[in-house]
């Protein structure tokens, strides 16, 4: 294999987190197979974007251009089919994310090469990749591999893989012109729309205490709220606490929710589900508070309290105070 792509996610100048992950999977890749990592920066005035990243490719490619200020599909398909064409890469890695999933499909159209979508690892075998990917909500892991392509698309589900960097690199800056002239836009962007204040991304979390449905009524939340601030962590939950309506959709973790990678997540209350798990492949330490001791979450653990909920969060949170104050 020679070169692995990805397409670098940026917004607002802001790298957005799977970009690092994408990094790293490609760096493994490159370790164990001696290629290199090209990331391609479609963008607009994005030099500090590519400084971010510099130490983590081999090269980034910049299209650098007013017309790609805002992402556009329609344009990005263009850019990246040509790209594609003519560098031929083994490999194109593309974020499984609003972005992604509107680019990757119509790319795959474009160029006639195989995709396959939301992949939650990679490897190679035979000199073709091979993707794992979950199926039925998280039940069964598919390890999935392509007819022979000259090359292969793979978008990759956010937070699976870690955000360090792997190697040391120094990437040779390569910029190119948007040659492309008329690109027939099906699509104009608008504008951005900030999510209103106080809303969180519980995806950018580092630590997570969710509640599920064993808090039994909606005020009891505010406990397991006030262990998540105690501890300067974001609040999140299982899916019955959002069918309730108590508490967001954003805030749902799961195969119908958000994948998360925190370095620690907290689960209160939640039996393990394997649709609740799903979301968590990406997390650290997993914390469970349960009362029942065969609670399936408590396979997946790595510490477990098991007991009544209503006895332990508040006691923890006292604990945590105390030793915040010192
Ligand atoms: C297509 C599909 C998609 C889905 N997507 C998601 C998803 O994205 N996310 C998700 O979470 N679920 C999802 N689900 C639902 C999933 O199957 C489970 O029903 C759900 O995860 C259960 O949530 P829970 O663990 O909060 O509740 P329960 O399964 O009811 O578990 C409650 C737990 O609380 C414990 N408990 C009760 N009282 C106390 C107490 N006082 N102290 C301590 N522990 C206590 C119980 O022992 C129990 O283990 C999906 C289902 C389907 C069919």
């Amino acid at each position: 294999m020679s070169e692995v792509f990805i397409v670098v996610e940026h917004r607002l100048g802001e790298i957005r987190d799977i970009t690092f992950e994408m990094l790293w999977k490609a760096g493994e890749l490159a370790q164990k197979l001696s290629c290199s990592v090209s990331a391609i920066l479609l963008g607009h005035e994005v030099s500090s974007v590519a400084e971010a990243i510099s130490d983590r490719a081999d090269k980034i490619i910049i299209f650098d251009d007013e017309r790609l200020k805002d992402f556009n599909a329609d344009i990005s398909k263009e850019i990246m089919a040509g790209l594609i064409g003519e560098s031929k890469p083994a490999l194109t890695l593309i974020g499984n994310t609003s972005w992604g999933m509107e680019l990757a499909p119509c790319l795959a159209v474009r160029t006639g090469l195989p995709l396959a979508t939301d992949c939650i690892d990679i490897g190679f075998k035979d000199d073709k990749p091979t993707v794992q990917r979950q199926m039925y909500g998280g039940k069964i892991f598919s390890d999935v591999s392509f007819s022979p392509s000259a090359g292969y698309l793979v978008t990759i589900r956010s937070g699976v893989f870690p955000k360090d960097r792997i190697g040391d690199r120094q990437a040779q800056i390569v910029h190119k012109d948007l040659s492309l002239k008329d690109i027939p836009l099906k699509k104009e962007f608008i504008e951005f729309v900030e999510t209103a204040a106080g809303d969180v991304d519980i995806t950018q979390a580092e630590l997570l205490v969710s509640v599920g449905r064993g808090v039994g009524e909606e005020e009891n939340i505010l406990l397991v709220k006030e262990l998540a601030e105690a501890l300067n962590g974001v609040l999140s939950c299982s899916r019955p606490i959002v069918d309730k309506n108590w508490l967001p959709k954003y805030l749902q973790v799961g195969s119908s929710g958000k994948s998360v990678g925190p370095k620690v997540y907290i689960a209160v209350g939640i039996s393990g589900a394997f649709q609740h798990l799903a979301g968590l492949s990406g997390a650290g330490t997993i914390i469970a508070i349960n009362k029942d001791p065969k609670a399936p979450i408590f396979r997946t653990a790595d510490y477990g309290i098991v007991g009544d909920l209503f006895k332990i969060v508040p006691v923890l949170k006292d604990k945590v105070l105390e030793t915040k104050k010192g």
